[in-house]
């Protein structure tokens, strides 16, 4: 496969085809991916894929905005179907601060993001399934739902093929060569790929590919387990996504028959993304199940549908690394998502896209530099995933 290329994005998850996607619509021209699996095959295919702009910092209450009202215009937009739909997101909380919402609702209500307040009697009325202590209340974000992950991803990769973008699926990027501080080839196990310009789009993978050119990016590799349950029938179909703020779960349909749960956090000692256990371990269904029924009556007769263990690539302050990293001319990266990659991506890959050819843009990507930039700030929310 020796080749040239103007740009080669090393990896087809959500974020390797949205900025496939983007550089291609913003003639970045010869956009060449490679992956040594397939597109969607990573983590990205376990994604939850919520999408709801609950955030502390203005760029990612405005990416994943912006990604939604694509998802809502997606065939006219990308062109097909990401299985998104607008169900809502129903936060239990006892208060709105910071540290127990991960979110600032008086930003979020300055950049237009829709919410209502809701008090318990209203929680009650609503969830009539649900348990709730007297002080608790609710956030509702009609304008947030969920999406098929891997639709998502494989209808904006056909999107970049049909403008020229080549994908190839199965090839294993082997290492990076540079010169002189400059990018200067990619090396697969298919051949060498000439380019002056890569963009490390590879997840949990990411930080052995950049150690290969001196450039250490501090990922380490995390996993968490998500249960599927069959839907009780207290709980009706069109259910909105539910967050617990107090039993720090979550739980959403998929399609008809079956939920999804799991905790806001992540098992914290690291794995390896080449060899880890897929399964869900028995304490963690425990953990799982017993937090779910302490709040929703109808799961004390939960079934249990099966489950999985899925990783994230998580940074120091859970932040992502985004943009021309370790001096190295032509090294761009969007990796490092933390496991709240998804709801954002659609979005981010345009705003990549216009940075990497020296536009500005409207959604300013500094604070995900790295080393970071002083005016970033380490996430409130302890070791939540943001969902
Ligand atoms: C269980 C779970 C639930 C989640 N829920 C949500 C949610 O509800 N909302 C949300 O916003 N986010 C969620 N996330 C996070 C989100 O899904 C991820 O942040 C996002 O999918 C990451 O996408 P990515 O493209 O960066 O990486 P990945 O999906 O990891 O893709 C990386 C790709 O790179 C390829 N690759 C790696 N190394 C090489 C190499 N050397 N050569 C060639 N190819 C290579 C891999 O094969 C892989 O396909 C969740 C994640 C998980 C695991």
């Amino acid at each position: 496969m020796n080749q040239t290329a103007d740009v080669v994005v090393i990896g087809a998850g959500v974020h390797g085809a949205s900025t496939a996607f983007h550089l291609a619509k913003a003639g970045a021209g010869r956009v060449v991916v490679v992956d040594k699996s397939g597109v969607a095959s990573g983590p990205t295919a376990k994604s939850g894929a919520m999408m709801r702009p609950i955030f502390t910092e203005a760029p990612y209450i405005q990416l994943v905005m912006e990604a939604t009202e694509m998802m809502e215009r997606w065939d006219e937009v990308v062109g097909g179907d990401a299985g998104f739909v607008e169900r809502g997101f129903l936060r239990f909380t006892p208060n709105f601060s910071e540290a127990d919402l991960g979110g600032n609702l008086d930003l979020m209500k300055q950049l237009g993001v829709q919410f209502e307040i809701l008090d318990v009697d209203a929680l009650r009325a609503r969830v009539p399934d649900a348990e709730f202590r007297g002080d608790e209340q609710g956030l509702w974000l009609p304008r947030a739902g969920y999406a098929d992950p891997v639709l998502t991803t494989r209808t904006l990769m056909r999107a970049a093929e049909r403008l020229g973008v080549k994908v190839h699926e199965g090839v294993q990027v082997t290492g990076l060569r540079a010169s002189g501080a400059r990018i200067e080839a990619v090396e697969t196990g298919q051949g060498v790929i000439h380019t002056r310009t890569v963009v490390n789009c590879a997840g949990p993978w990411s930080a052995r590919l950049a150690a290969g050119i001196g450039v250490h990016l501090p990922i380490e590799t995390h996993s968490g387990g998500t249960a599927l349950f069959q839907r009780p029938e207290a709980l009706p179909v069109g259910s909105p996504i539910f967050s617990d703020g107090i039993n720090q779960v979550y739980f959403r349909e998929v399609g008809d028959h079956i939920l999804r749960a799991a905790h806001f956090g992540w098992t914290n000692h690291p794995v390896d993304p080449d060899d880890y256990d897929e399964t869900i371990t028995a304490a963690k269904l425990q953990t799982l199940r017993g937090d779910l029924k302490k709040r929703f009556r109808s799961m004390q007769r939960g079934i249990f549908a099966g489950g999985f263990a899925a990783i994230y690539d998580m940074t120091p302050d859970a932040h992502p690394i985004i943009g021309n990293i370790g001096g190295v001319g032509g090294f761009w990266c969007n990796c490092g998502w933390s496991g709240n990659g998804f709801a954002s991506a659609a979005a981010v890959g345009g705003h990549l896209a216009a940075r990497m050819a020296g536009r500005s843009s409207a959604v300013d990507l500094k604070m995900f530099g790295w080393p970071r930039p002083p005016e970033t700030r380490t996430r409130p929310d302890g070791n939540w995933i943001r969902r």
